[in-house]
């Protein structure tokens, strides 16, 4: 118990920085961008575009805050970069014959649009009174509760989906787009299909059934969206003077070896299921004891 107590505060642990930084975003989000609900009654250009565009604007801010400090500036050299090699370029493998290229169009040209549709229809059925609404002043622990649940959820959700679209015909036909980054860099993480986008981004239909706030779809969302950049950079933190922890050799060794590794490592599921890979060939001495998502 003190354990998991030590592991829910620590710096890292399953608060900080990752899943505060998530949730420090989203509140940023609610209170100063989020079209006031009353208004998403009739689907209306004005605030499905100031959705969307501010979606966009956090594409923008946190994938391209990883690739302007890890790939532009190259603030951190190649220490701690899992695969030495840079993005490709000159590569037929990639739209554009450019990995980064590809990769900024499937996220902001692509995700972008599922992730602003996932979010129209949702605030729509909120407006409308179509889905539970949780009351905060009513519901005060389930309200909170549900914000240290959401991230676990997530966990489940990914890899139950992901382990989906490895089915031959899925994997083929979809996820193989995500998977031409051998190399993942900042911009990979929501690098998909957009059938893969669809389905990934399906965890937030729990809160159609789950009474839940706007503001836990909210995170979730978030969560979903932004949370990849930090799984797919490519390095392993610390980074920025050794004060951030970040990165996940966990699913960097899935985009290596392909069937492992299909969740992240809070919640053991490749463990349970035996699909865990350490990336040393014995299997003995896990570089990833102790890390968790990223
Ligand atoms: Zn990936
Ligand atoms: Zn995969």
């Amino acid at each position: 118990m003190a354990a998991t107590c030590k592991w829910v505060v620590s710096y890292p642990g399953f608060l900080w920085p990752t899943n505060l930084l998530l949730l420090a975003i989203s509140a940023a989000a609610w209170f100063l961008t989020q079209p006031d609900v009353a208004r998403c009654v009739h689907l209306e250009a004005g605030w499905i575009g100031q959705v969307y565009l501010r979606n966009l604007a956090l594409m923008w801010l946190y994938y391209g805050g990883f690739h302007l400090h890890l790939y532009i500036l190259k603030r951190e050299g190649t220490k701690g970069k899992y695969d030495p090699n840079w993005p490709a370029e000159n590569s037929r493998r990639f739209l554009f014959h450019d990995q980064v290229y590809d990769n900024i169009f499937w996220t902001c040209g692509v995700a972008g649009l599922i992730w602003t549709a996932y979010e129209v229809g949702t605030l729509w059925l909120y407006a409308n009174h179509r889905i539970p609404w949780l009351e905060w002043t009513r519901h005060p622990v389930y309200f909170v509760l549900w914000f240290f649940v959401i991230p676990f959820w997530r966990e489940f959700h990914f890899y139950w989906v992901h382990r989906l679209i490895h089915w031959k015909p899925l994997y083929r036909h979809v996820h193989y787009l995500h998977h031409k980054n051998s190399n993942p860099n900042a911009w990979s993480g929501m690098a998909m299909h957009p059938v893969e986008t669809i389905l990934y981004l399906s965890v937030v239909l729990i809160h159609w059934v789950v009474p839940s706030h706007p503001f836990h779809f909210l995170f979730d969302l978030q969560h979903a969206a932004l949370g990849p950049a930090g799984g797919h950079h490519g390095f392993e933190g610390p980074i920025l003077n050794d004060k951030f922890p970040t990165g996940s050799y966990f699913h960097y060794l899935h985009h290596r070896y392909f069937e492992c590794n299909y969740g992240e490592s809070t919640v053991p599921l490749d463990r349970w299921f035996g699909t865990f890979r350490d990336g040393l060939p014995d299997g003995a001495g896990s570089k990833l004891a102790g890390e968790h998502q990223d």
